[in-house]
């Protein structure tokens, strides 16, 4: 890197969730490998998380990554104390304070960087966070969105957003095409994030809006993603006139196996050599994974409908069951049913959080019941892992759409309706056990999806490796960063 960049100093500034942080703090690591001077915003529970992840990197890789901490206002916008994460809200109703609490950091974060001795030459901050753009214009610098979905489902928004859908579909459940797709996309209205939650959840068009206005205060996209992968759908953008760089996937900088058990900065529920001793004794290609991201709450019967899938599965399976999602109904079943008796030798039950990017890219991993969410996504085509889709809300079902219409490397579980954020009846089933049965044996049975998903994994690599395409668009955001700031 021609030694101008060298004093180039960025911003990043990750919106308050799992999905947002975690491939935030890739993306530092992979610009500290440029030889910028890179530092983190975030609050301070976060931030002692976070913390740990850095003096790894730094460690490791000697990675030169600041951090540095502002106070979030748990208290003033009606959150419990150390309240700060979308995956520590004990309900969606607390999602809004959140996003408020977020936005009163615009004047401290402010503040703070006006007053760095190096001055800041751009902010990246999370698409999530529109009033960041607001910041960078009074600091007189570019602010660059970075954007936790892929271009296709961007694309699919974009376009559903131009189509008015509202009076021209009549009823929830109707199939209808998005138009100016590259290919053939079709969807529900009960498939598309909601928009109208005000009540029980964020006021989702409120964030909208302020992100279409922020597009203007925005130089460009940074895409975790890579071309190779959606080609057609990059391209769309760019003919729209939109900068956009797609630098991903960016969980790839994790090669050692100590940055792969540190991602996330969680500390997982599982010791990873003991999670990994597990997995060595598996045959290859042979376990099912099943986790569902950080953010959503999942109703006990459908917990226990799930456990039951993967045991008539007949096959070797690790199952992620998040803390907040073991009440006390699943609790009594696993044990009155002796469950973890039933699967011994062959099913592992974690109980909270998972070394997800560990688990995906061990050998012995040959499916994965996904959520969606496009880290989970993501980490699976970096891993060549297939995946059983299971979409629950926001862009979930596009990024399905992707995973098993475009790339053709999944199978869907079969649901056809977004549900609502907030915990619906704890009876409620959405997905049967002989659905999830069906969907692991039409997975694993099925070579020619292997195959691609193999392939995906060769593409995914050659786009981080030096000289790849994601490799290069890191080069090009930079010398972007350095014309913006005339260095
Ligand atoms: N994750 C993890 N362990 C878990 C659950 C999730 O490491 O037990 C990570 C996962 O690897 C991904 C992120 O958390 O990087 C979840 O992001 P995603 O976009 O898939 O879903 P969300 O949490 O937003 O629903």
């Amino acid at each position: 890197m021609a030694s101008k960049s060298q004093q180039l100093h960025i911003i990043l500034i990750p919106f308050l969730a799992q999905s947002h942080i975690i491939p935030i703090l890739d993306f530092a690591k992979l610009l500290s490998q440029r030889d910028l001077i890179i530092t983190i915003v975030s609050t301070p529970v976060n931030s002692s998380s976070i913390q740990s992840i850095i003096d790894h990197a730094t460690i490791s890789s000697h990675a030169k990554i600041n951090l540095v901490t502002v106070p979030f206002p748990s208290i003033q916008v009606g959150l419990p104390e150390g309240c700060e994460n979308m995956d520590t809200l004990s309900s969606p109703d607390m999602a809004t304070q959140l996003f408020a609490g977020c936005e009163m950091l615009q004047e401290p974060i402010l503040e703070l960087l006006s007053d760095f001795q190096l001055r800041p030459s751009a902010i990246i901050s999370s698409n999530a966070l529109p009033w960041t753009g607001k910041v960078a214009c009074s600091l007189g610098i570019p602010r660059y969105a970075f954007q936790t979905i892929c271009c296709f489902s961007m694309l699919i928004s974009h376009n559903v957003g131009r189509m008015n859908v509202s009076q021209t579909v009549m009823s929830d459940s109707e199939s209808f095409e998005v138009q100016n797709m590259p290919d053939k996309i079709v969807i529900t209205k009960s498939q598309m994030p909601r928009r109208d939650s005000k009540k029980g959840g964020v006021d989702i068009r409120k964030v909208i809006q302020q992100m279409a206005e922020a597009e203007r205060l925005t130089r460009g996209m940074v895409v975790n993603s890579f071309a190779d992968m959606e080609p057609k759908y990059v391209e769309a953008f760019k003919n729209m006139g939109k900068k956009i760089w797609c630098i991903g996937p960016v969980s790839l900088c994790n090669q050692d196996m100590s940055d792969k058990l540190e991602r996330g900065g969680k500390k997982g529920s599982i010791d990873g050599n003991v999670c990994l001793k597990w997995l060595d004794s598996m045959a290859p290609k042979t376990v099912i994974y099943a986790c569902f991201g950080s953010i959503g709450r999942i109703p006990s019967a459908q917990i226990i409908e799930t456990g039951l899938g993967l045991e008539a599965s007949n096959r070797p399976f690790i199952w992620i069951i998040r803390k907040k999602d073991v009440s006390n109904q699943v609790e009594k079943w696993l044990e009155d049913e002796k469950f973890e008796e039933r699967v011994k030798g062959r099913g592992l039950i974690i109980r909270g959080w998972a070394p997800q990017v560990v688990i995906l890219s061990h050998p012995s991993v040959g499916g994965f019941i996904t959520h969606c969410g496009w880290n989970s996504t993501v980490e699976a085509i970096c891993a060549g892992v297939p995946m059983i889709t299971w979409p629950m809300f926001a862009e979930q079902f596009y990024n399905e759409k992707l995973v098993v219409n475009v790339l053709k490397i999944g199978v869907g579980v079969g649901v056809e309706t977004a549900v609502k954020m907030e915990l619906e009846d704890e009876d409620k089933v959405f997905v049967s056990s002989m659905q999830v049965k069906e969907a692991i044996e039409q997975l694993m049975d099925d070579e020619e999806r292997i195959k691609r998903a193999a392939e995906l994994r060769q593409l995914a690599t050659k786009a981080t490796n030096d000289g790849g395409s994601s490799f290069l668009n890191i080069t090009a955001l930079i010398q972007d960063i350095m014309q913006q700031t005339k260095l």
